[in-house]
């Protein structure tokens, strides 16, 4: 009986790695919960991963090992927005417990010395960079691609750093989700202008749900269901705004928030995406 016992447990363990390990044929993306911060982590349909972002302070990577499981320690692409605390803080950690396969860095820099310590933590990892290409796409396989929408090469003094955040789009059959980073209106502006007609299922609200982001023309545009909100409960920024909560309440767009529900996960089999119940 204690036999049968232990070799039941141990199928029971085996399945759950198999099952966290064997790909799917789904899209998996998940914004994991990390405060005042973005971190979203997507698991393609033969289960290549990308990172976007990875918070602030260090939660992040324990996170990614809960969703991944605690034997997967790769990471096939990260990509920075643009280097706030915010974003970038996390990816310490990750660097240091994850093969990575390569990162993209947005064009903008930072005097932020913890910015300093994680560049030269990849460059003594020897870990490939490059520059997120402007207007270009990357094919991950398996029917995924990202697409890179925005991204300020002729960063000035006058720019913040905010203004230079990564805007992509990830696709998957007929499928999208759009990336802002903290983008303001400005910057959706120049995303729409250089990429006419497009349209997405999901969009990650920018800069945390300010009312400086999320314009009505930007939303009109490109038409999302969902919109993900990655901001922490009682934040000091108020986030997100009233302004940004409204507009997207005026379009009937479907609001999920990680201060309300914790780390959320949508799947697209490619024909549709199917956001948290
Ligand atoms: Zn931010």
């Amino acid at each position: 009986m204690k036999y049968a016992a232990i070799f039941i447990l141990i199928m029971i363990f085996v399945s759950a790695f198999l099952l966290n390990e064997l790909p799917d044929n789904r899209l998996h993306i998940y914004f994991l919960d990390v405060g005042q911060g973005d971190c979203i982590l997507i698991k393609s349909p033969d289960n290549k991963t990308i990172l976007i972002d990875a918070g602030p302070g260090s939660s992040a990577v324990k996170l990614i090992g809960k969703t991944l499981g605690h034997l997967n320690r790769k990471i096939d692409l990260m990509i920075l927005s643009h280097p706030h605390k915010d974003h970038f803080e996390g990816m310490l950690e990750v660097v240091k417990r994850y093969e990575i396969g390569k990162i993209l860095l947005p064009n903008a820099g930072s005097s932020d010395p913890l910015y300093s310590t994680l560049l030269n933590e990849i460059k003594s990892r020897k870990i490939e960079t490059a520059f997120v290409p402007q207007n270009s796409d990357i094919d991950f396989g398996a029917g995924v691609f990202m697409d890179f929408l925005y991204s300020d090469s002729a960063i000035s003094d006058k720019k913040s750093a905010n203004e230079s955040s990564v805007i992509s789009r990830l696709l998957y059959g007929k499928t999208s989700i759009i990336f802002t980073g903290d983008a303001p209106v400005e910057e959706e502006y120049s995303a729409l202008k250089s990429n006419k007609d497009f349209s997405v299922n999901l969009i990650k609200i920018g800069h945390h749900g300010s009312k400086y982001s999320t314009s009505e023309e930007f939303l009109y545009e490109i038409n999302p269901t969902y919109a993900v909100i990655q901001s922490g409960s009682k934040n000091r920024y108020g986030h997100p705004h009233k302004e940004a909560l409204d507009r997207l309440e005026k379009r009937n767009i479907q609001i999920f928030r990680n201060d309300f529900s914790g780390t959320l996960e949508f799947i697209s089999d490619g024909e549709a995406i199917y956001a948290p119940i």
